[in-house]
C-alpha cells in the first residue's frame, strides 16, 4: 500500500492543547510539581445537583439510546435557555445536541461546507477550527487580529476577507485564547457587513457565562435578519464545569439542523443519555461563585505578568485564559541557545521552572503564549513567580 492513511488525515496534527496537557500530566505523574496552565477546563467540580441528576439517570434506567439530536426534554430546556438568556427563539427541531461543542462544530462544518469553500476565521482562534474546516474539505481564511484592535476583527477586515468562495464566517466571543469579548456595537458593525453577503455565520458562544465587567451579546439576537443563516454553538463544559460529560449543542436553521442530525445519526448516534439527563437541570444550577473566582485569578495573573520585563499582556474580558505577548524576549539567550519563538519558550519554561503553557502558534499568534487560569489562586501566584524567575535567567 503506497499510502496507508487518507489524504484527509495526513495533514492533521494532534490538537496542541490536548497534546500539551497530556505531556504535562505525564510529568506530574512522574512526581514533577508542574503547574498545569495548558488545557482549558475549569478546575471546579460539576455542581453537585447536576452530578446527582446523572447518577439518578443511571439508577433509574435512563441508559438507552435517545433520538440522535438529543431528548426532547433537553432540546426544550435549551430553547428556554436561548430565549431567556440570549433573546433567541428556536423550536426543539432546530436544536442538535452533540458529544461536546467540539463535536457540534465538526458536524456544522461537514454540513455546510463543500470542497473549495472558504471559511473566514479571525486569528487568534481556538486550535481545532482550522483542522475541522480542512477536514470538511474547505479552506480556512485567516484574518489576523492583534493587540492593537483588542484581538478583534474589524468590519473593514471582514469586508476585505469576504470573497465569492466564502461559505461561512466564524465568530468566537468570548474568545479562546485571547479572552476578547465583542461589544454590542462591534458585533453590530460586523453584522451589518454580513447582511450584505449571503454567507453562514457560526457563532461559538461556549464561554458566554465567563465574562468580567462586560456583557455577552449574541449576534443573531442583535440582528434577527441574520438568524436564518446563523448557527449558534454552545455547551456545558465551561459554564457548568462539565468537560468530561461531553455535551454541547447547536441551534440552527431547520434545514441545517435536520442535515446535522442525519449526519450525527450515522456517526455517533445520540450523545450520552446520562449526560443529557444531567444537562436538563444544569441551566438552573449555574454557580456565579466560579465566575468571581476566575476574575480574582485573572486580575492577579495579568497584574503579575505585566510586572515581568519583556512580557506584555492585554486584559482578557472573558473565558479563563491570559494571552501574553512574549516577543520582547525573542533574541535573548538561555544556556547557550537563542530564544527564537514561543514553542521554545514554553518548552524551556516547562523544563526549567515547571509551568506548562501552550505556545501561540497553534492559535495563529506566534508571538504569544496561552496560560489557563483554571488553576487555584495559589498556583496562579506560584506561576507568576516561576515565570518571572525563568525570564530573569535569560541573558
Ligand atoms: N469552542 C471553544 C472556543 C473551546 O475553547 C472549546 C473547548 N475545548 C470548545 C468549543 C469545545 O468544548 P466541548 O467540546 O468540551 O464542549
Ligand atoms: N478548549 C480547551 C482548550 O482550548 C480544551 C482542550 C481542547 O479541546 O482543545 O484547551
Amino acid at each position: 500500500m503506497e499510502q496507508r492513511l487518507s489524504s484527509r488525515v495526513r495533514g492533521i496534527a494532534p490538537s496542541p492543547t490536548i497534546t500539551m496537557d497530556a505531556k504535562t500530566k505525564a510529568l506530574i505523574e512522574q512526581g514533577q510539581p508542574v503547574i498545569n496552565m495548558s488545557v482549558g477546563e475549569p478546575d471546579f467540580d460539576t455542581p453537585v445537583r447536576i452530578a446527582y441528576a446523572g447518577i439518578r439517570a443511571i439508577t433509574e434506567g435512563q441508559t438507552r439510546y435517545t433520538p440522535a439530536a438529543g431528548t426532547l426534554a433537553l432540546r426544550r430546556a435549551i430553547c428556554r435557555k436561548l430565549a431567556a438568556e440570549n433573546g433567541l427563539q428556536y423550536t426543539p427541531e432546530q436544536i442538535v445536541v452533540s458529544s461536546g461543542a467540539k463535536h457540534s462544530l465538526f458536524n456544522i462544518f461537514l454540513t455546510i461546507c463543500n470542497p473549495g469553500d472558504e471559511v473566514i476565521l479571525p486569528a487568534p482562534y481556538w486550535v481545532s477550527y482550522p483542522d475541522q474546516i480542512r477536514l470538511a474539505g474547505a479552506t480556512p481564511v485567516i484574518v489576523s487580529c492583534d493587540e492593537s484592535t483588542g484581538f478583534k476583527m474589524t468590519p473593514e477586515q471582514l469586508r476585505q476577507a469576504i470573497a465569492p468562495r466564502t461559505k461561512a464566517v466564524l465568530i468566537n466571543s468570548p474568545n479562546n485564547p485571547t479572552g476578547a469579548v465583542y461589544t454590542e456595537a462591534e458585533l453590530r458593525a460586523l453584522g451589518e457587513v454580513l447582511l450584505e453577503h449571503d454567507v453562514y455565520i457560526v457563532t461559538d458562544e461556549i464561554y458566554e457565562k465567563l465574562v468580567y465587567d462586560v456583557e455577552h451579546v449574541s449576534l443573531p439576537a442583535l440582528l434577527p435578519d441574520l438568524k436564518e443563516r446563523t448557527i449558534v454553538v454552545n455547551g456545558f463544559s465551561k459554564a457548568f464545569a462539565m468537560t468530561g460529560w461531553r455535551l454541547g449543542y447547536a441551534a440552527a436553521p431547520l434545514d441545517v439542523a435536520k442535515a446535522m442530525t442525519s449526519l450525527q445519526s450515522h456517526a455517533t448516534g445520540s450523545p450520552s443519555t446520562i449526560s443529557q439527563y444531567a444537562g436538563v437541570i444544569a441551566f438552573d444550577a449555574f454557580d456565579p461563585d466560579m465566575v468571581r473566582e476566575f476574575r480574582r485569578r485573572r486580575d492577579r495573573l495579568v497584574a503579575g505578568l505585566r510586572e515581568i520585563p519583556g512580557i506584555t499582556c492585554a486584559e482578557p474580558q472573558g473565558a479563563f485564559y491570559a494571552f501574553p505577548n512574549i516577543s520582547g524576549l525573542f533574541g535573548r539567550r538561555f544556556r547557550g541557545q537563542t530564544l527564537e519563538n514561543a514553542d521554545q519558550f514554553c518548552e524551556w519554561l516547562l523544563e526549567e521552572d515547571l509551568v506548562s503553557a501552550v505556545p501561540g502558534g497553534g492559535f495563529g499568534a506566534p508571538n504569544n503564549i496561552r496560560l489557563s487560569y483554571a488553576v487555584s489562586f495559589e498556583q496562579v501566584e506560584q506561576a507568576i513567580e516561576r515565570i518571572g524567575r525563568f525570564v530573569s535567567k535569560l541573558d
